[in-house]
């Protein structure tokens, strides 16, 4: 295989004209006959690493996919693209399975999926045995590894396979690996002088937010009508609150259904379903939705709850912008969310109970960040960002003044060390604000010359100050459980000194309507930069289009196009099947199959801009 071959397979069967950072690498590697082990963040194109090696080698390549529900949505998929792709699973009855089998027998199949405990059938491995078997990718590779988050003891039996297929390469794939996840998964499945391909953590195209819980509700309807009819998972704290935030989104002209763990199996799959297709647009759900939802689509993610640690976090904003295009993910914080998950960390014991507050706490140290959140992330997962701001989060794109705090910062600090530097901010900050509260009275905080004194700051001013302090060097925090603040030497000197002091402190807090919008644009330095090359309504008619021919086929909206492709097409707005297959993801078998009926809708709107007098004097 040469690069111009991989490259022309790249084309033909995908559409793409490039390969994704990593992909080619790993492509040939599994050409080579070697074992790879890939870590590759959500969306990050892991199928097309051994779909593409399973075109070039001929035979048949075996997935071994733990996700039984989108097989058919994968197999759609490559069919659509001109693969012959199969599956085999518990849904289908004992006649199509064995027909399944034949084909892949008679070599008329490249890609066959299969569910992890077929491996350990004695029946399933002797057909195996009858393949001429060219690759093993096995995806979700950490359900393998007991250290991993979603441990599946039928991966187990995976380790049998190198023994029974000594001679066919492995590629094992996982978007979430630790080393020694990664370690484990070498070292179960046997893949001795295997080769790593690990990717970052980062997702560039996603933007990362953290408003205030007070004003939940009117900024998730702003969020909601900028992106009408495009999907969106809003994270609840309980059950019942996902089917009160349904029915009023519903009420409100935004389509949403609720799903959690409370729901029977069959109604559960069915919203799954609904929502994979785009015919739901949103989900109001709790974290019990999301696992074996690989919809590439979802634009926006909403947390309108806490969530209980940075990784869980993570997980779920990551199911946003799969296909690579700008995507939102917004958190509504509420100090008194974090009073409900303490309430239920205090039922824990021991390891477990610290664990949680660890977790919970590196949750709000995020929420209250003044820095780059993305920075953070990428920290927490143990990788140094090399920017300082991402230009891509919320506290990058803020607009920021300076303003002179030196009379606050002073009374701040007074504040601090005459409640005897023992308590956290949040009480410092209630004496200041002069707060009528039982614990103050009873540590007689209420008599301090200090009570009462700031009425210019609201509570999340003072804290945005005292963020800047700390970040100044002025203040301290101390590390641990109660994360007491107290006056570091050189803020004892300031105050001493009379300095005057400023600090660029964020001011676009909370504009009125369209502010996200609005806000990306006035900087734009990040990659989810605004929609200027193409054509908005010319998109939406492809969008109604790509619907109607999903539905007709009876297969989810992205097996026909992406959003990206369709992008694509807006901007170029095609007019022969030759403009049409140089668009990103038309290779020549969805040229065939839809290209006449995307080229009818978008040789008009050509015509039009062409002519745009001829439509006036209709
Ligand atoms: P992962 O499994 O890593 O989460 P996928 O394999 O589902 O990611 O790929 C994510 C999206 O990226 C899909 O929509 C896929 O078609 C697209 N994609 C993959 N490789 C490329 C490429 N080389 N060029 C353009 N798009 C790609
Ligand atoms: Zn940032």
């Amino acid at each position: 295989m040469t690069t111009t071959d991989v490259h022309v397979l790249l084309k033909r069967h995908f559409g793409y004209d490039q390969f994704r950072p990593g992909q080619e690498e790993i492509i040939s590697n599994a050409l080579a006959g070697r074992n790879s082990l890939v870590v590759m963040p959500t969306g990050g194109g892991k199928s097309l690493c051994y779909q593409l090696p399973a075109l070039a080698t001929g035979g048949v390549t075996l997935v071994i996919s733990p996700l039984i529900a989108l097989m058919k949505d994968q197999v759609d998929g490559l069919r659509a693209n001109g693969i012959a792709a199969d599956f085999l699973n518990s849904t289908l009855d004992n006649r199509t399975a064995a027909e399944v089998e034949r084909g892949a027998q008679a070599g008329s199949v490249r890609l066959l999926y299969a569910a992890p405990e077929r491996v350990s059938m004695p029946g399933f491995r002797r057909f195996l045995g009858t393949l001429d078997l060219r690759l093993i990718a096995i995806d979700e590779a950490h359900c393998i590894s007991e250290w991993g988050h979603d441990f599946r003891p039928d991966y187990r039996a995976l380790s049998e396979l190198r023994a029974l297929f000594p001679q066919t390469p492995v590629m094992a794939l996982t978007a979430t690996a630790t080393g020694r996840v990664q370690q484990d998964i070498v070292e179960q499945l046997r893949l001795d002088d295997c080769r790593r391909f690990v990717s970052g953590f980062d997702r560039p195209n996603l933007t990362y937010r953290v408003e205030p819980g007070a004003g939940a509700w009117d900024a998730l309807l702003d969020l909601l009508e900028e992106r009408k009819g495009q999907s969106a998972i809003v994270y609840c704290f309980s059950r019942k609150d996902t089917e009160d935030l349904a029915a009023k989104l519903s009420s409100h002209g935004h389509p949403a259904v609720a799903y959690h763990a409370g729901l029977n199996a069959n109604t559960r799959r069915l919203t799954q379903e609904r929502f994979i297709d785009g015919e739901v647009p949103i989900v109001a759900a709790t974290i019990a939705f999301g696992m074996g939802i690989d919809k590439p689509d979802i634009r926006l993610v909403v947390h309108h709850t806490l969530p209980k640690s940075i990784e869980g976090y993570y997980q779920e904003t990551g199911r946003a912008g799969r296909d690579g295009l700008p995507s939102e993910c917004v958190l509504f914080f509420n100090e008194g969310d974090r009073a409900k998950q303490e309430y239920f960390i205090q039922g824990m014991t021991g390891e477990a109970r610290a664990v949680a507050e660890r977790q919970l706490q590196q949750m709000v140290d995020y929420c209250r960040l003044s820095a780059c959140r993305r920075r953070y992330l990428l920290q927490y997962f143990g990788e140094t960002a090399t920017a300082e701001a991402c230009g891509n989060c919320d506290t990058c794109l803020a607009q920021r003044q300076a303003v002179d705090v030196t009379v606050v910062a002073q009374k701040l600090l007074s504040a601090v060390i005459r409640t005897g530097e023992r308590f956290g901010f949040a009480h410092v900050g209630n004496v200041l604000l002069g707060k009528n509260l039982k614990r103050i009275r009873e540590l007689e905080h209420d008599k301090l010359t200090v009570f009462g004194i700031v009425d210019d700051y609201d509570r999340d001013g003072l804290r945005r100050v005292a963020d800047g302090l700390v970040e100044r060097g002025l203040l301290a925090k101390a590390e641990g459980q109660y994360p007491t603040v107290g006056v570091t030497k050189s803020g004892r000197e300031w105050l001493r000194n009379h300095e005057t002091l400023t600090l660029d402190l964020r001011v676009d807090e909370r504009p009125p309507q369209g502010r996200h919008s609005k806000v990306r644009q006035s900087n734009g330095g990040g990659t989810a930069a605004p929609n200027t090359g193409y054509d908005d309504v010319l998109f939406e008619q492809l969008r109604a289009l790509r619907r109607r021919l999903a539905d007709e086929e009876g297969v989810p909206a992205f097996v026909v196009f992406g959003d990206a492709t369709l992008r694509g097409l807006a901007e170029a707005k095609p007019v022969t099947p030759e403009d049409m297959l140089r668009v990103s993801g038309v290779g020549p078998a969805k040229l065939e199959r839809y290209g006449e009926a995307f080229l009818a809708v978008t040789r008009v709107t050509k015509e039009q801009t062409m002519h745009p007098k001829a439509d006036h004097n209709r």
